[in-house]
């Protein structure tokens, strides 16, 4: 019997590919008639400029072991992502760094003083328990207003005190001019888009695969499923929805160079996005010779049953439903639940390949032991 692998995006295809080198047969299957799941790239017909159709993606690890893997599967380009922010009518440098910092108060701090400056703003909070409270024991009240309520607010549709503070932790604040996005050493941009690297992924020998295709209407008997998919939609939903944010992306053309940049926030509320991307920036090697461009005014709400899943909304009453889920799963035997929605986390790409080559050694293990999966 083979194997079905549920999802060909990351999780699937680096899964799928892995069993199959050890010589097990696999089905693959996806609903959408893409490969890469949210990752999907694809050129414009129009302007020639490489989409990133769900959204932005880059690529950033300091993993050598995921570094190296994606690496067989293409040609990458260094990229060192920026992002600028728009506030109060000024725009200004992210994440918060000195730029950001003495632009924002008009003054000419050194790095000493600058810390100090936003040490005597910040609130003194021993324990930060929400996003909130994180926000003003980073980087006190003024900055926070500026640039993190409002945005935060349209992102995630709750209040900053209902969210939890890990979200902001993904951010630093930096008391130099240090401007990049990311911290990782290893940041770039797949030279063909991330949708030919999982092709690449996916090409071997002993991978049937087989798209726009649901998981519910395959009627085959498999020796165990590998499922990306949402828990919740392989449970049916029988303990209710887990809550996610979905986006909507309001796409737009321009011929030249829009706003000079791959990624502007919006932070002030009254502005209905959150961000506007700017696709052929995320190439800069080509960008120059495209002269037209593909832009997306991006929006956030709450996800309904016929929307893409985005992010995870993870508060206390999801937090319990997934227990009860996660459980079911521990009980029911024949499948693994792997990446983003099977595990309902916020994943990077970079976790989600590190993640399923362990689940891949795991399963080979597993099945070479005759043990259960
Ligand atoms: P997915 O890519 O979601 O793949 C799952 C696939 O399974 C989907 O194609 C889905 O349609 C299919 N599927 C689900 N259920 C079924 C079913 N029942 N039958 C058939 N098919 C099914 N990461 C970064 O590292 N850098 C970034 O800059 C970055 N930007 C992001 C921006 C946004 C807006 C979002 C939401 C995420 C971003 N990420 C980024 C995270 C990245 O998208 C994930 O790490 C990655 O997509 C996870 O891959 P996956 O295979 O687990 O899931
Ligand atoms: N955030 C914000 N303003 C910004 C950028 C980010 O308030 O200009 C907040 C927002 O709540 C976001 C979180 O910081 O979800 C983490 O930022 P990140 O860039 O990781 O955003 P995400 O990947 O969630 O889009």
């Amino acid at each position: 019997m083979r194997y079905c692998i549920v999802g060909a995006g990351f999780s699937g295809a680096v899964i799928g590919r892995a069993l199959a080198e050890a010589g097990h047969k696999v089905l693959a299957i996806d609903d959408r008639a893409t490969l890469g799941g949210n990752c999907h790239s694809e050129r414009d017909a129009e302007t020639g400029v490489m989409v990133h159709i769900y959204g932005p993606h880059i690529f950033h690890t300091g993993n050598e072991r995921v570094w190296d893997y994606v690496r067989r599967f293409g040609d990458w380009i260094p990229y060192n992502h920026r992002v600028q922010a728009v506030s109060g009518g000024r725009v200004f440098s992210l994440p918060v760094n000195l730029l950001t910092i003495n632009q924002f108060f008009n003054k000419v701090m050194s790095p000493a003083e600058a810390r100090a400056f936003i040490a005597a703003q910040a609130e003194k909070i021993a324990e930060p328990k929400n996003f909130e409270e994180q926000a003003l024991s980073m980087i006190g009240p003024d900055l926070y207003r500026a640039f993190f309520r409002g945005y935060t607010r349209k992102q995630w549709g709750v209040e900053p005190t209902q969210l939890p503070a890990s979200i902001l932790k993904r951010l630093p604040v930096r008391f130099t001019y240090e401007d990049s996005y990311f911290a990782h050493p290893y940041q770039a941009m797949p030279r063909e888009g991330y949708t030919e690297v999982v092709k690449a992924i996916l090409a071997v020998d002993g991978v049937e695969l087989r798209l726009s295709t649901r998981f519910e209407d395959v009627d085959e008997k498999f020796a165990h499923v590998i499922y990306s998919g949402p828990i919740d939609r392989y449970f049916d939903y029988e303990y209710g929805r887990l809550g996610y944010r979905t986006l909507d992306f309001e796409r737009f053309t321009h011929r030249g160079d829009y706003q000079g940049t791959a990624v502007l926030n919006y932070c002030d509320e009254e502005v209905p996005f959150t961000r506007i991307t700017e696709h052929k920036h995320f190439a800069p090697w080509e960008r120059d010779k495209l002269e037209g461009s593909v832009l997306y005014r991006e929006f956030s709400r709450l996800c309904g049953p016929e929307d893409i899943p985005y992010y995870p909304i993870r508060q206390t009453n999801e937090e319990a439903m997934l227990r009860r889920y996660v459980s079911r799963a521990e009980s029911t035997g024949g499948v693994s639940f792997v990446g983003r929605l099977g595990s309902y986390r916020y994943l990077d790409m970079d976790v989600t390949i590190a993640e399923a080559l362990d689940a891949s050694s795991r399963m080979i293990a597993a099945i070479r032991d005759g043990a259960k999966l």
